[in-house]
């Protein structure tokens, strides 16, 4: 009850006011007579008399009482009124016997109050009548008659308590009402808000006190109502209205507000009170309605359909729809009336015909118009909540569209039908269970044909029934089989469309056909059409295809078997050559190469095709090779040149090259090295050599000349000595020319035996033996001790003993040679498991092969103590013709010794090494390789 809230505030607050007042004028009336009572001290009895006809007169109750005993000496007439009694009985009567305090409490309070100037009680008396009344006392001394009494002003509160009462009952019930309410001041500032405001905003009494209610403005609520609201409540009239608010939070709600002035006795506002309820729900559900409604609105007003409702008269109530529109309705050219009245009797029959229907409580759908439109109309009773129809709720679609589409369809349909009769494949058209739908033409004639029975293969017939019924052991066995499984795949949805071909004996001969399901569906239920297609002619023509085809097949088969079998004589062929040779495409790129041509140029098999060829020689040698390239690509013929080539490590050489044209048309090219370098290494070392050897024969035999001729000359006149000098020094330049002749024809044996090794079994430590022995007078003339050790007596390798025999020959005989009188010769043999005990393996280790060790070789070496060998030389020993600084002795040598031995062993595989110290010694080791 929103708005009786603030009235009943009113009233009381007015009620308050009123007494409050009262009590007010009364204290100061009776203050102004207590006040000239004390100004104007009269003698005893007058002043005494003074006090009576005050007391006597006052139109309150009025009592003199005795604190002592709490007799009531006095009362006056309104007292005797307010009592009940007569002044005689009350005068005898004692405070007690109208008061409900017990007589104790009473006499203890009028002894208080007699030490006090005023003094304020608070009873309850009973009246005569019984009644009970609540009453205030005031009391201050007198001095009566010479008595110490109480002047006792007594004051009926029952009805001002009451109100107290009630209006805490009221203020309970604002503080407790649901709705919130605010008081504001007649400035409009606010005095009071109660918990449910606080509840509502979040803005707590203090919080809100003397401020404006305007703090909750959410702006949504315009200046002008607010101007309206303010002017309507200032006038002293309520006002009634929402607002939308805002709460602390920020949130924003919806209130229903009654505010209402309070007005004082002369008119003027002092307060407005206002009561407010929270209606965001409301206002949130009825926005919902509308926009539901809106929607509703424009959702009939967009369709194409019209929706009206009739009453039970078959009177239109509503009209709705753009359909209305469309031919230029208006709802007013149905409302109120009937389909007779619009459309005239004729139709009106119809349509009131399916009224009557759907006012019995059924749905109504029926189509009615004329050639060039139908519509369709659907009828549905409206029920009250009582279950009785009031109404009928319908939708009008024109749906001549449809119709007309509906017509094309049946059209097609046929057009269809009538194409699918025209095939020659055999059609059916089966349902979800295999049940024979519709066949075409083609179908029913097959059958006819093979003298089928319709009623067995034709439309109702389940498909699947027959060809479940087909023997599977019998011709079409399998096929059948194939194709219920396949409409089974189908109908189950596991596949949507399956072929399979298979092969069909009729009379007239064999024939094929290829069966190919698929499906559609229709509202849902899936269909399958069967077509059978005679493809006779078509398997025939693939039967002579793929015999072809398989001709064709073995024919490429063996023509690239022939072509690998060419390919590879081919690679084998070129990998045999030994001279390098390279194909190369027109555009110049390295299609194929041989295994020498990569050996060569130090590459790996593949590396280089597709490499460009010119890529492969040096910069220098570029041109005069890419115009051969091209010449050869012109004029066909052979063309060679010499270009230098770089290989892979970087090393260049020089090569004779030979471009000559493959004749096929794909303009490849033969490209052919010669290499050269070493022809040309081999021609420099002969003249060399040559020159060497000419140079070193010409000085023995020349001094042998000279020696001859002065002997012949001066024979006579020569002493004996002078002519054995001379015949030394010619025995000496001879046997120099031996040696010089030995060594040329070793050296020159051993290249014209071309890296021939020989086959003999040779004895290493034997041939040593036999060296050993041979030069041994020569070291005994020089005194030398020459010490052999022979570590292994199985030190056998396949070759030449004269091989052997020249490098033990040359090393001994040089130790011999460069060795002083006296000095020490050591040669040794070790085995392949013996070369451990050899001390002297750590100084060679860095210029011996690393598994020397492994036990793979035969080790000789021979140390001696001689002279030797300067390290400036060391490094030339074993050129030839080097001698270093022998070449300045009378020790005879030709300086081919070493170079010769290191070709030898080279020969085998082997190498030699050496270490020395000048006036230490020297040290020479040399390896070669075992032989199985
Ligand atoms: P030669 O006929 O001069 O001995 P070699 O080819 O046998 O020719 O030796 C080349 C040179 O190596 C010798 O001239 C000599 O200077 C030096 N030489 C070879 N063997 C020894 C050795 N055992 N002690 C010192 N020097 C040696």
């Amino acid at each position: 009850m929103p708005d009786q809230t603030p009235l009943v505030v009113k009233l009381l607050q007015q009620e308050v006011e009123d007494l409050k007042r009262q009590l007010h004028i009364q204290s100061q009336g009776l203050e102004r007579a207590e006040a000239r009572l004390r100004e104007l001290p009269p003698p005893q009895t007058e002043r005494e008399n003074f006090y009576l006809t005050m007391f006597e007169s006052s139109p309150r109750v009025r009592l003199v009482l005795d604190p002592d005993t709490g007799e009531i000496v006095d009362a006056n007439q309104a007292a005797c009124h307010f009592y009940g009694y007569t002044k005689q009985v009350l005068q005898g009567m004692k405070l007690s016997d109208i008061d409900l305090l017990t007589a104790a409490d009473l006499l203890r309070e009028m002894r208080s109050a007699r030490t006090r100037q005023r003094y304020f009680f608070s009873f309850r008396h009973r009246l005569h009548s019984g009644e009970i009344v609540d009453v205030e006392m005031f009391t201050r001394p007198i001095l009566l008659n010479g008595r110490d009494l109480l002047y006792a002003l007594i004051e009926d509160v029952t009805e001002r308590n009451r109100q107290q009462r009630e209006l805490h009952l009221l203020w309970h019930a604002i503080r407790q009402s649901a709705n919130s309410v605010v008081i504001t001041d007649a400035a409009g500032n606010i005095e009071y808000v109660n918990p449910a405001f606080t509840k509502l905003t979040g803005y707590s009494l203090e919080e809100v006190k003397g401020q404006n209610p305007r703090l909750l403005k959410s702006g949504h609520t315009s200046p002008e109502e607010y101007a309206a609201m303010w002017r309507t409540i200032t006038a002293g009239q309520e006002w009634r209205g929402e607002f939308h608010n805002k709460k602390k939070n920020g949130d924003l709600y919806w209130e229903l507000a009654n505010i209402s002035p309070v007005v004082d006795d002369r008119g003027g506002i002092t307060h407005f009170v206002a009561v407010k309820e929270d209606v965001t729900e409301r206002r949130n559900i009825e926005q919902t309605l509308r926009q539901s409604e809106h929607r509703f609105r424009s959702l009939v007003g967009s369709m194409d359909d019209i929706v009206f409702t009739l009453d039970l008269q078959g009177r239109h109530t509503g009209v709705y729809g753009r359909w209305l529109e469309k031919d230029g309705f208006t709802p007013d050219h149905f409302l109120g009336k009937t389909a007779a009245e619009i459309l005239g009797a004729e139709a009106g029959e119809i349509h009131e015909a399916a009224n009557q229907q759907a006012l019995t409580g059924q749905n109504v759908v029926y189509e009615w118009g004329d050639l060039t439109q139908t519509i369709q109309t659907s009828l549905s009773p409206i029920y009250q909540e009582d279950g009785t129809v009031t109404g009928i709720v319908g939708i009008g679609r024109d749906i001549s569209r449809l119709k007309q589409s509906e017509e094309a369809l049946r059209q097609a349909e046929h057009f269809a039908s009538a194409t699918v009769d025209a095939l020659s494949a055999h059609i059916a058209i089966l349902d979800q269970h295999g049940v024979i739908q519709a066949v075409n033409a083609a179908w029913q004639g097959f059958g006819k044909q093979q003298g089928a029975d319709p009623a067995r293969i034709g439309v109702g017939v389940n498909y699947l029934d027959v060809l479940a019924a087909v023997d599977p052991a019998g011709e079409d066995g399998p096929s059948a089989q194939a194709v219920q499984e396949g409409i089974h795949q189908i109908i189950g949805g596991h596949i949507s469309e399956f072929a399979y071909e298979y092969p069909c004996p009729l009379p007239e001969g064999q024939r094929w056909f290829v069966v190919r399901c698929t499906s559609f569906t229709v509202e849902d239920a899936i269909h399958v059409v069967v077509a059978h297609v005679d493809i006779t002619e078509r398997v025939v023509a693939q039967e002579v295809l793929r015999a072809d085809s398989v001709r064709l097949d073995q024919l490429v088969q063996e023509r690239t078997a022939q072509l690998k079998r060419l390919n590879l004589r081919m690679a084998t062929i070129l990998d045999n050559a030994s001279n390098p040779i390279l194909f190369a495409n027109a555009d110049g790129k390295i299609v194929t190469t041989n295994m020498a041509l990569r050996r060569r140029l130090g590459y790996r098999p593949r590396q280089l095709d597709n490499i460009d060829l010119l890529s492969l020689f040096d910069a220098a040698s570029v041109e005069e090779v890419a115009q051969a390239w091209s010449a050869v690509q012109t004029t066909s013929q052979v063309e060679h040149i010499q270009a230098r080539l770089t290989a892979a490590n970087g090393a260049s050489f020089e090569a004779e090259v030979t471009f000559n044209r493959v004749p096929d048309n794909a303009g490849h090219i033969v490209c052919t090295l010669y290499d050269i370098s070493h022809l040309k290494e081999v021609e420099r070392l002969k003249d060399q050599f040559i020159s060497m050897v000419s140079h070193e024969l010409r000085t023995p035999i020349g001094a042998i000349l000279l020696n001859t001729e002065t002997m012949q000359h001066y024979y006579a006149q020569m002493s004996d000595d002078q002519r054995i000098r001379k015949l030394y020094q010619i025995h000496t330049q001879t046997h120099r020319l031996q040696e010089l002749v030995d060594a040329v024809l070793d050296i020159s044996r051993l290249t014209a035996r071309h890296s021939h090794r020989g086959d003999d079994v040779v004895d290493v430590g034997g041939t040593l033996t036999e060296i050993v022995n041979s030069l041994g007078e020569l070291a005994a003339a020089k005194q030398q001790r020459v010490e052999v050790n022979i570590e292994d007596n199985a030190a056998y390798i396949r070759g030449e003993r004269s091989d052997l025999i020249r490098v033990w020959q040359n090393l001994i005989s040089n130790a011999i040679k460069y060795t002083d009188n006296g000095g020490e010769i050591r040669a040794s043999v070790y085995g392949p498991k013996q070369i451990g005990g050899w001390l002297g393996l750590s100084t060679f280790s860095d210029q011996i092969p690393k598994d020397l060790v492994q036990g793979r070789h035969i080790v000789g070496v021979v140390t001696d103590t001689g002279y030797g060998i300067h390290p400036e030389d060391l490094p030339h020993i074993f050129t030839r013709f080097y001698r270093g600084w022998a070449d300045d002795t009378s020790i005879p040598g030709t300086g081919l010794g070493l170079s010769l031995t290191r070709d030898i062993l080279k020969l085998y595989g082997g190498d030699i090494a050496v270490h020395s110290q000048v006036g230490v010694g020297t040290t020479f080791c040399f390896w070669l390789p075992i032989t199985e």
